[in-house]
């Protein structure tokens, strides 16, 4: 049985079922396909290779494709107005942004199909570890004691299953919020339904210590978010009143402002959340409980890469299935063995990058670094692939993509103080430096 019908859940039903087992999910919420409120707020997110190929290995991406809008690159939007697009990869990749909660009813739809049952407002409240048995509880408060041979906690950021296993022996522990937090905005979309913004673009506003963002929606709006401190100035907390929003987004986001004559309503009405991340160890007991998703690695959205590492974890479990012959005494310590690495660095990744969304990414240096890896990446294919890249567009494991991306680093910082770089970026004397250094 799984704990949590979320993205993760759903989608690790799916696999299991492909595998012939008896499948019951169980959900804490009502069901988001009948009662669209309990979808919670229109969050898009992110979708990368990896999740494309959680998605391939159950047929479910060509569904999903019809659903996602392609994002070739970041278009940063400075504070003067002006416009500067990044491609995020190669001509023709793009990352796609699609709606949490549609993709999640996609998924549930396509995990029923398969046999799965999803028994919704059943809230995960302990877990007795030596009988394999849960105790669920429904929205009357009335409990059920459940037991079966495999329980994967897939419950998310908070998980329960998570919290049980923190009162066994050994088990490591760590929670760390960001002293940022962010709050969902708007653009709505013109009146015949097409995008104010290039559609095909995450779109962002960096503010060096915070920043905008907006993602594209089918319906022609955007999805925005505001990554901001809690406290200080400026902060959620220093913004109390309609007029000091408004004038702040005036002077800061004056653009985004002349789209968003919603913002007040949307400022005050929608909630201020917080960022989390969250590591623990072990991942599996008695080799028939696992946590996988959000509950065993809970990270920061500014990789856009917390679903799609939750779907490489069912690709990778799904590999071990077929290696192990489905001899769970081998595949869950092997399973935790490969995906905790993989789960810490894309953790560490992500808040580097949130670094380089909100300070970086406008600056001249940041531009002609990475036109510089573009040049040599387009030169020397199998000898230098972009970290974004690794992470994004390719199967290379998280921690050997950010073990790679330091070596990159050194490189990158010695290259970038050669004098006279500016204009001699791509010349062979730049080529050959960073060859030698390679080698
Ligand atoms: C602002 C923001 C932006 C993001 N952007 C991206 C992005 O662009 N790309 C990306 O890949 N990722 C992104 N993420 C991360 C992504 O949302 C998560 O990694 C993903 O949702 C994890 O899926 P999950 O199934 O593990 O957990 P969840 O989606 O949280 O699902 C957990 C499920 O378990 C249920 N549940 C919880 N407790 C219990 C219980 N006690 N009993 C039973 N059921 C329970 C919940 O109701 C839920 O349905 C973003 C996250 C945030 C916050």
């Amino acid at each position: 049985m799984i704990m949590g019908a979320g993205l993760v859940g759903s989608l690790l039903s799916a696999y299991l079922k492909k595998h012939g087992y008896d499948v019951t999910i169980y959900e804490r919420r009502p069901d988001m396909r009948v009662d669209r409120i309990s979808a919670g707020r229109s969050i898009n997110l992110a979708l990368s290779d990896r999740g494309w190929r959680g998605l391939e290995g159950v047929g479910l991406a060509d569904a999903v494709r019809k659903v996602a809008i392609p994002m070739h690159g970041r278009m940063i939007h400075n504070l003067d107005g002006s416009l500067t697009f990044q491609p995020y990869g190669k001509e023709g990749q793009a990352i796609y942004s699609v709606s949490r909660g549609g993709l999640n009813c996609v998924m549930m739809d396509e995990a029923e199909r398969l046999g799965a049952k999803i028994e919704f407002n059943q809230k995960c409240k302990n877990i007795d570890f030596n009988n394999n048995s849960v105790v669920l509880e429904n929205n009357d408060g009335k409990e059920v004691t459940v037991t079966a041979d495999l329980i994967f906690g897939a419950d998310g950021a908070f998980s329960a299953v998570r919290h049980d296993m923190m009162f066994t022996d050994r088990f490591n522990y760590s929670q760390q919020y960001l002293e940022h937090g962010y709050k969902e905005l708007s653009i709505k979309p013109n009146s015949d339904s097409t995008h104010k913004l290039e559609k095909n673009a995450l779109h962002i506003w960096p503010r060096g210590g915070y920043m905008l963002i907006a993602l594209p929606n089918l319906d022609g709006s955007f999805t925005c978010t505001l990554f901001f401190p809690f406290k200080g100035s400026p902060s959620f907390e220093e913004l109390d009143s309609p007029a000091k929003v408004t004038a702040f987004f005036k002077e800061v986001f004056p653009d985004a402002l002349e789209l968003m004559p919603h913002l007040e309503e949307e400022y005050f009405e929608n909630p201020t959340s917080s960022l989390v991340i969250v590591r623990c160890y072990p991942w599996t007991i008695n080799n028939s409980i696992m946590l996988i998703g959000d509950a065993a690695h809970a990270i920061v959205p500014f990789y856009g890469q917390g679903m799609n590492a939750g779907f490489e974890d069912c690709v990778d479990l799904e590999k071990l299935m077929v290696k192990h012959d489905n001899n769970w005494d081998e595949i869950m310590p092997e399973y935790q063995n490969i995906r905790k690495p993989a789960g810490d660095a894309i953790a560490d990744l992500a808040v580097m990058n949130f670094y380089e969304m909100r300070d970086l990414v406008g600056h001249p240096e940041f531009l002609l670094r990475k036109k510089i890896e573009g040049m040599f990446y387009e030169k020397h294919p199998n000898k230098w692939i972009p970290l974004y890249s690794m992470v994004t567009f390719s199967d290379i494991p998280y921690h050997n993509a950010l073990a790679e991306g330091q070596k990159q680093d050194k490189i990158m910082k010695q290259v970038m103080s050669m004098p006279g770089i500016e204009e001699k970026w791509d010349s062979k004397e730049v080529e050959d430096l960073i060859l030698q250094m390679l080698s």
